[in-house]
């Protein structure tokens, strides 16, 4: 019997360098630092779909999206969630809600978290309600304190599709 719900654990960590672009939701931030990646580097998208991937105990972002796979090279991060999505949608089930931690030194993400939060809401079907975003400095300390990298922590629920 199929259970009524599932839960979904992801992290991911990317290192920051100056001139490169930061995405994060699917949304470009103003900033001289960026994540330096194959894809866009948008730790946070792929801290979600390793929730969702979780939840159904399918493995990791980087089996379903291999760098050396010419099919997702250069997309975004946003497709990849969609995609998750429809895999969580093909299985019987839907998100209930979406938990997000960000751990970065700078900038501020407030006045991007509306649009982050949209955007991640369209993506994933769902209202915006039932996706929550927060965002803490590491106090200076480690790497995320040094901003030498960023980190994003999200948990998921899915519950069985009406
Ligand atoms: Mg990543």
């Amino acid at each position: 019997m199929k259970q009524p719900f599932r839960i979904g654990l992801g992290y991911d960590v990317h290192r920051l360098a100056e001139g490169e672009t930061l995405v994060l939701g699917g949304v470009t931030i103003s900033s001289e630092f960026g994540t330096v990646a194959h894809s866009d580097g948008d730790v946070l998208l792929h801290a979600l779909c390793d929730a969702l991937l979780g939840a159904l105990a399918l493995g990791d972002i980087g089996e379903h999206f291999p760098d050396t796979d010419a099919a997702w090279r250069g997309a975004s991060s946003l497709d990849l969630l969609r995609h998750c999505v429809g895999l969580v949608n093909e299985r019987g089930y839907q998100i209930g809600n979406i938990d997000i931690t960000l751990i970065l030194e700078r900038p501020k993400i407030l006045p991007y978290k509306p649009e982050m939060r949209s955007r991640i809401a369209i993506a994933a079907g769902i209202d915006q309600d039932a996706v929550s975003l927060k965002a803490t400095t590491a106090e200076r300390l480690g790497f995320a304190g040094r901003g030498e990298g960023i980190e994003a922590h999200a948990v998921v629920l899915l519950t069985m599709r009406d």
